[in-house]
């Protein structure tokens, strides 16, 4: 099976030593990406390691086709322990920094330790370097490139960085890249703030040689992104937000509701209005990117996709874009997972009965970063404010929910409630089968399966590495087979250790089947998460049998 070439460079930050490794086993099991991270993480975070200290490990990794010229491949993994989830989580970013990374001829690169001073972390294919950066406390995300540009010509193509709730701990702060795209969940920019790394920048020329096989799906796949008429090109992901209202799937006002009377104020249509320019990932032809400016205010930034514009517009109950354009642009300046931010928002204002108040909406946003006032609460997230605030958990194992609701597309409900991620909905996508209409939204009776498969692919999706709007599209399984040199089935045997291990090492932290579990009620619920305990070979606890992992992780 096709998989990523280079070696591991693990950085410890307290020593400020960096040594190297080959990974050739890890990487032949497991791929790349998400995969070789999730082992690695599995095996080298201790299992009752503090998400904030110096003992977890913080993973940024690609896969092989980072070195091909195939579009969808624009993107790269990053993966610790979680403080949202307390689990292994890895988030997937695009931008440019894969293909710079790719160059530095590692596959993996490991940060590990607490730095006593602020610092950039230079990695290239020439070693590791460390500046310490007191300067830069508090400094937004473009602020930090602005001066990494002007000190050592670096791009923000080139940086992995946090802003100020990354160093705040903001329980949901993420890592950015070319300053507007986020390893956006579970919390991976706090981890790097707790090891006191402001960015880390990736540079070189020392790409390792993959082969890869399939050029003639390579070049089809690159041309059909080319010439695709495909609405995501004009609207990005926005361009379905009132088809999911219409399908009462947009939750609105904190989820009391589940589809907003404003909708189209805050659609694809609106977004395109506001759209200047085209924009993309590296390699990647779809150019499915949104940068948008409002003239009227100046506001300028990049989105907002579907995801900001439900989490801070429809659950805040904000009807103008311009003021969701704003919140977005907080949120990416400020280092922070637009979805979980626009979440524990909405709860706020639930909790306030200030629904569409969309100044007091970034006055909080600016709070939580900072974590001031009532935003250091907000800032430990949904799941562990609810109760102060007064209102209900609309979280799964600590992660807000993105868009899609449960309640209307019931697969991708049950999809929220076994997640290794919680509730997050890239995790399995069975939302484009249910949309789709390819399965009866209603019930979850017959769906276990569906979500097993979806999320075995998914998590090699995320070791290949393949962006999710090439899967499915452009990349079916057939194509995964020729790029990846595999019969399908072996490579959801991939995805399903990766899960596997996910799940082992929550289990190993004492969280079993208890948290598989949804805020709301859904046809047969209960019958398909014992389902999917048993087509995964689980405990009826959800927990994985003693001694299964021991085949390719460290055994428990
Ligand atoms: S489809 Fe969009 S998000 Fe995915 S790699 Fe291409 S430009 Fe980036």
């Amino acid at each position: 099976m096709l998989h990523a070439k280079g070696t591991l460079c693990t950085i410890d930050v307290g020593d400020r030593a960096a040594r190297t490794e080959t990974v050739d086993d890890e990487l032949s099991e497991f791929v790349g990406g998400r995969g070789v991270a999730t082992k690695l993480a599995h095996d080298r975070i201790p299992f009752d390691a503090d998400p904030y200290g110096e003992e977890n490990r913080l993973y940024f990794s690609t896969g092989p086709l980072q070195q091909s010229q195939m579009s969808f491949t624009g993107r790269m993994n990053c993966t610790a322990l979680s403080p949202l989830t307390d689990g292994v989580a890895s988030a997937n970013a695009g931008g440019y920094l894969s293909r710079n990374f790719v160059g530095t001829g590692h596959s993996v690169v490991e940060l590990t330790g607490e730095s006593d001073e602020l610092l950039a972390v230079h990695v290239t294919d020439e070693g590791v370097e460390f500046e310490e950066v007191p300067e830069l406390e508090e400094a937004t995300v473009p602020e930090v490139s602005a001066v990494m540009n002007e000190r050592h010509g670096l791009e923000s193509e080139n940086l992995a960085t946090i802003g100020p709730a990354g160093e705040n701990g903001v329980r949901f702060a993420c890592v950015m890249t070319y300053d507007s795209r986020a390893f956006g969940r579970g919390g991976l920019g706090a981890v790097m703030g707790s090891k006191n790394v402001k960015c880390i920048t990736f540079q070189g020329d020392s790409a390792p040689e993959v082969e890869i096989p399939a050029e003639d799906v390579q070049s089809s796949v690159h041309r059909e992104a080319a010439t695709s008429d495909h609405i995501m090109r004009r609207q990005g992901t926005t361009n379905s937000i009132e088809f999911v209202n219409d399908n009462f799937s947009l939750p609105t006002r904190y989820f009391s509701e589940q589809s907003f009377e404003h909708a189209e104020d805050i659609g694809g249509d609106a977004v395109e209005e506001k759209k200047y320019e085209k924009a993309s990932c590296s390699v990647c032809a779809f150019a499915c990117k949104l940068p948008t400016r409002d003239e009227e205010t100046g506001i300028e930034t990049e989105g907002p996709e579907l995801e900001t514009v439900f989490s801070f517009g429809s659950n805040c109950g904000v009807g103008e874009l311009v003021d969701v354009m704003q919140s977005n642009e907080l949120c990416d300046q400020y280092g922070m997972d637009t979805i979980s931010c626009g979440n524990v928002v909405a709860a706020y204002l639930a909790s306030e009965e200030e629904f569409g108040n969309a100044e007091l909406v970034h006055d909080i946003v600016e709070k939580i970063a900072f974590r001031e006032d009532e935003g250091d609460l907000l800032a430990e997230g949904v799941a562990r404010s609810h109760e102060e605030l007064g209102v209900e958990n609309f979280s799964v194992k600590g992660m807000e929910f993105a868009a899609h609701d449960g309640r209307a597309i019931n697969g991708q409900g049950l999809s929220y409630a076994v997640a290794n991620r919680g509730g997050d909905h890239m995790y399995s996508t069975t939302l484009a089968d249910e949309y789709g209409g390819d399965v009866d939204p209603r019930g979850t009776a017959g769906k276990a399966e569906l979500v097993v498969e979806n999320e075995n692919r998914n998590a090699f999706r995320d070791s290949g590495v393949i962006c999710q709007f090439g899967v499915g599209r452009a990349v079916e399984s057939d194509r995964f087979e020729a790029l990846f040199d595999a019969e399908y089935d072996d490579i959801l045997e991939v995805g399903a250790r990766i899960v596997e291990l996910e799940r082992h090492f929550r289990n190993q932290r004492g969280h079993g089947g208890e948290e598989d579990r949804l805020p709301y009620d859904l046809p047969d619920l209960e019958s398909s998460i014992e389902e999917y305990y048993e087509l995964r070979g689980w405990n009826d606890d959800g927990t994985v049998p003693s001694g299964t992992v021991a085949e390719y992780a460290q055994a428990d």
